[in-house]
């Protein structure tokens, strides 16, 4: 069985775990590396190491004219650009891809130009703490690692420091988004520890497309130390629990190297690689094919059957009003005879309808002693409230304990059918198998070759 025997943890990798246990499985448990090299990566690498020549010479006293810079850029894409580089928008051209490298590293320049503002920095800088860590009994050493882009120690003010990172992304993230990253938590943690005496961590984004510098809006002498020590033991405690490093689909899914080996993924990567002709002979491709087709037939018949449904109601309406204007509850026909009879409905009011009413009524019959013979328990709203964290903890924790005595927890297979966009063909459909629960006798119904 596959479990997590590393000491070492930075954000990154914990981070990878939660947005998907099964990437992490295959990336630090089984040590299967695959750097996906994209344009976007590489062309954050180039700038981030220009930036680096740039404030490593400033440490020795030169400023490092715009143009130098640019030329460092220039020579690590030469270096470093290959055919293999995967482009996700093929309507940008690498040297497209180029050009935004060197406007971000021009806009940051003139804006930061002369760095003569009295700050000493250190770059690319590997922080380390040791973490003790119990694991259901087990204690445990654990490192915590960071790097960090540039460490700025502002002259004059011993107390400070901060802390640079760069971003090349497309993204320009909104100020809640960059409250919530955790990752300058950690970095202001390592920073603290490293320097003793400093008592203000500054944090900067360099969003460098946009030529923004974002903060997270927390007040830098504020010492978090103790929450983020805390987050880090719960992952490291997460990571080292799992066994079943369970794949998690999100949109990440779109840059994950493993998707030839995930269950979510590895068929569909798998068909790509095919020829048409072996593609729909694939048992696969012809069993989802054959789904689409079926729900295609259902469609259509609902769609019939809703027409259908329509004209009965107006021929029923039409005999009402016969009846009605003949005096008679029962009206002959060839094929046989519609017989109108007469019934009282109780229409009780509803949480959608009149839910007003609803809670009144509830009240009235709560008062009464009648409530234990009409009123039930409702699992479907014990575990909404549960999810939902709508109770407080004592109730949550004293639902939780009755839901793990009295409820059992059965797996089904569901089993979802995704068209592919702009396909008209139910060719190579994608598949999603959720729940689906096969009826006895009919597991496996049929096989195709
Ligand atoms: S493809 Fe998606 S679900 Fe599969 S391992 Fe990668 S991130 Fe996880």
């Amino acid at each position: 069985m596959d479990f997590e025997s590393s000491t070492h943890f930075s954000h990154s990798r914990l981070e990878t775990h939660k947005e998907c246990p099964r990437r992490y499985l295959h990336r630090y448990v089984r040590k299967d590396k695959r750097e996906r090299r994209t344009a976007e990566t590489f062309l954050g690498g180039c700038v981030h190491r220009a930036l680096e020549e740039l404030y490593g010479q400033l440490q020795h006293g030169r400023v490092m004219p715009q143009a130098e810079v640019l030329k460092a850029f220039a020579g690590h894409w030469e270096e470093g650009w290959a055919d293999a580089i995967e482009i996700h928008d093929k309507r940008i051209s690498p040297k497209e891809f180029k050009g935004v490298g060197e406007e971000c590293l021009r806009t940051y320049y003139e804006a930061h130009a002369p760095f003569d503002d009295g700050r000493a920095h250190e770059v690319e800088k590997k922080l380390s703490l040791p973490l003790a860590v119990d694991v259901d009994g087990e204690a445990g050493e654990y490192v915590i690692d960071g790097f960090i882009d540039r460490l700025s120690f502002p002259r004059g003010e011993p107390d400070l420091i901060e802390i640079h990172d760069y971003k090349t992304g497309a993204h320009l993230p909104t100020q809640p988004e960059v409250d919530g990253l955790s990752q300058f938590d950690v970095y202001d943690l390592l920073v603290r520890a490293r320097y003793p005496g400093v008592k203000r961590v500054g944090v900067f984004l360099h969003f460098l497309r946009f030529g923004r510098t974002l903060r997270p809006s927390r007040d830098p002498s504020a010492d978090r130390t103790g929450k983020t020590l805390e987050f880090l033991a719960s992952c490291i405690k997460d990571v080292k629990r799992d066994r079943v490093w369970e794949p998690r689909f999100s949109h990440l899914c779109d840059w994950c190297e493993y998707r030839d080996v995930c269950p979510r993924w590895a068929h569909g990567e798998k068909v790509k690689t095919l020829t048409h002709e072996a593609r729909l002979k694939d048992g696969g491709v012809r069993l989802v094919d054959e789904l689409a087709a079926l729900e295609e037939k259902k469609k259509k018949l609902k769609e019939e059957l809703k027409d259908l449904d329509r004209e009965e109601a107006e021929v029923r309406d039409a005999l009402l009003e016969f009846a009605s204007e003949l005096g008679v509850s029962a009206v002959s026909g060839t094929a046989g005879e519609a017989v109108i009879s007469e019934k009282e409905e109780c229409k009780f009011p509803t949480k959608t309808h009149s839910p007003e009413k609803l809670e009144e009524l509830e009240g009235i019959l709560k008062e009464m002693s009648i409530w234990k013979d009409v009123s039930h328990v409702d699992p479907h709203l014990l575990l909404q409230g549960l999810r939902e964290r709508r109770w407080d903890p004592g109730a949550l924790q004293a639902v939780s304990a009755l839901i793990e005595s009295f409820v059992h927890f059965v797996k089904e297979k569901h089993l979802r059918l995704r068209r592919k966009k702009g396909e008209a063909e139910p060719d190579c459909l994608k598949v999603s198998v959720g729940r689906y629960k096969p009826r006895r006798g009919l597991a496996h119904p049929r096989r195709y070759p």
